[in-house]
């Protein structure tokens, strides 16, 4: 179970309160205007943002004292997740070391990740010689092998077009189910967010709102969620 409990986070001026909890193995999705703290959530809660107050909790452990690296949290980013100078196979190996000395067995973990994201056959490319969707395939790979229990998503497909956006929320969502891993996803569309999650968080007004059933909140929208999907 993720716990928020009375947190309060703040960017400069901006401040952005969290109070409630998230079962194990849930995917939620969290959406709202752009600028209402979605990504100064998922820092806080990766470890890059230290809370004004309030906790963090992983399974009941207070993760305060622990540094981003030590979380049990894997990340993707909105951009820049692959390193231009290394090959895919040495991308998605730094999850592992960052050192990339890698023992056999780790390549071969590297391998299955990768065959598992389809791109085997491409290990040896440079990020420059893959398409955009295949780019997105790499960077999930990379998160796959730290076998994390938490994986917060913030926005890494928006670069792709609908389809191929799709395409990799369904395999984010295949795969987190076959790990049982609990999902944080930021989204801005409704619909991504229907067909991945289920549970919601409207972030807005300086707060993220207790997660939510999808269908339920999308039957009787709270009065930021109308205003965010313009009803
Ligand atoms: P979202 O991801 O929902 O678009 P953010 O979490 O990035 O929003 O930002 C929330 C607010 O925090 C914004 O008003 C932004 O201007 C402010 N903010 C973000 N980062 C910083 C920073 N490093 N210093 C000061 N203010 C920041
Ligand atoms: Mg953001």
């Amino acid at each position: 179970m993720l716990t928020l409990d009375a947190l309060t986070l703040r960017q400069g001026e901006f401040t952005l309160r969290a109070d409630w909890t998230l079962e194990r193995g849930r995917r939620l999705a969290i959406v709202g205007p752009s600028g209402a703290g979605k990504s100064t959530l998922l820092n806080a809660i990766a470890g890059f943002l230290e809370p004004e107050r309030g906790r963090i909790l992983w399974q009941e452990r207070d993760l305060g004292d622990q540094p981003p690296g030590r979380r049990p949290v894997a990340m993707l980013f909105q951009d820049g997740n692959l390193f231009p100078h290394l090959s895919v196979a040495q991308n998605v190996g730094l999850g592992l070391h960052p050192n990339l000395r890698l023992t056999r067995a780790d390549r071969e973990t590297v391998d299955r990740a990768l065959e598992r994201v389809g791109l085997a056959g491409l290990a040896k490319r440079r990020p420059a010689a893959l398409s955009g969707g295949q780019q997105s395939r790499a960077a999930l790979a990379r998160v796959l092998v730290l076998r994390r229990p938490l994986l917060l998503l913030d926005e890494p497909f928006s670069a792709l077009g609908p389809a191929l956006r799709r395409e990799m929320l369904a395999l984010v969502r295949e795969v987190t189910g076959e790990t049982g891993a609990t999902l944080l996803m930021v989204t801005h569309d409704p619909v991504d967010a229907e067909r991945i999650a289920d549970r919601i968080s409207v972030v807005a007004g300086g707060r993220a709102d207790t997660p939510a059933p999808v269908a339920e909140l999308f039957e009787n929208p709270t009065p930021d969620l109308r205003r965010y999907l313009g009803l």
